[in-house]
């Protein structure tokens, strides 16, 4: 996508356009962009040092734009995962929190508390009794929300640090936050515009401009979610997909937010 509408000023950019904007400027603008065809939630990379030339892009592009087929980043890549089916009503899912752990593809019947769950406080209920339950992580979640809306819709029982709840009220998209989804465990997953630092040194990973959700990171997470991903440069981040358990809040300014309390509780998919 070469154009792309900043809402606060109302001006249509081309991405060589928007890479000469002064720092500030982009940093505030960057936040604020949407496809000038479809309105879909947009987001601009600047050149990176690897050699990718600055970019728009938008995630999702609304079905039958004209501008996605324009959209390189559109694409999301299988990187060979193995294909299988999440959809399945019957079965529940526990989230499996363990990042790198060997992840069950099968349904298993349940026997018992689950052994060698990773993080304490996965608590499975007993009233489980007679349904099959499958493992997935974070990473297979997100792209399930992202490729499937049945999934995103789905009634299926999620269990999550000890809690049951339909996957359709656990996810919450990043632009769709609503007051009833504070202060409670979420999956919060959508597309974060930048990455950057605030005055105070403090990492935010912002999914958009002053209204949206933005995630704080301490330094040492942020380094071990950097190294997992192969990250190494803030460009990174901008138009990846991101999903964070956690709980959002509204600061004093009325800026909603949310800490990323373990690099366990996130996970990307990049642009
Ligand atoms: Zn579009």
């Amino acid at each position: 996508m070469d154009v792309a509408l900043c809402t606060l000023d109302n001006y249509t950019y081309t991405s060589a356009q928007f890479a000469q904007l002064p720092f500030a400027d982009m940093s505030e603008k960057r936040r604020s962009l949407v496809c000038p065809e479809c309105s879909g939630p947009a987001f601009f990379r600047r050149q990176t040092r690897n050699g990718r030339a600055a970019c728009f892009g938008a995630r999702p592009h609304q079905p039958n734009c004209s501008l996605s087929v324009l959209d390189e980043t559109r694409v999301i890549h299988g990187q060979g995962e193995i294909a299988e089916v999440i959809y399945n009503p019957g079965e529940r899912i526990v989230v499996d929190l363990n990042f790198g752990a060997q992840q069950h593809i099968h349904a298993e019947p349940h026997l018992g508390p689950v052994r060698g769950g990773g993080r304490a406080g996965i608590h499975i209920g007993d009233n489980a009794a007679n349904n099959a339950r499958m493992h997935r992580r974070l990473s297979t979640l997100l792209r399930k929300l992202i490729e499937s809306p049945d999934f995103r819709a789905s009634q299926q029982i999620l269990e999550v640090l000890g809690n049951e709840i339909q996957v359709r009220d656990f996810f919450v998209p990043l632009l769709e936050i609503q007051p009833h989804h504070l202060n409670s465990l979420k999956g919060f997953w959508g597309m974060l515009s930048d990455v950057g630092a605030d005055q105070n040194g403090t990492i935010w990973l912002n999914s958009g401009g002053r209204r949206n959700i933005s995630f704080f990171i301490d330094d040492d997470s942020f380094t071990q979610v950097c190294a997992r991903y192969n990250i190494n440069e803030e460009e990174d981040f901008a138009g990846a997909y991101i999903l964070v358990i956690g709980e959002a809040k509204l600061a004093q300014s009325g800026k909603v937010y949310c800490a990323i309390q373990d690099p366990n509780m996130v996970c990307l998919r990049l642009a």
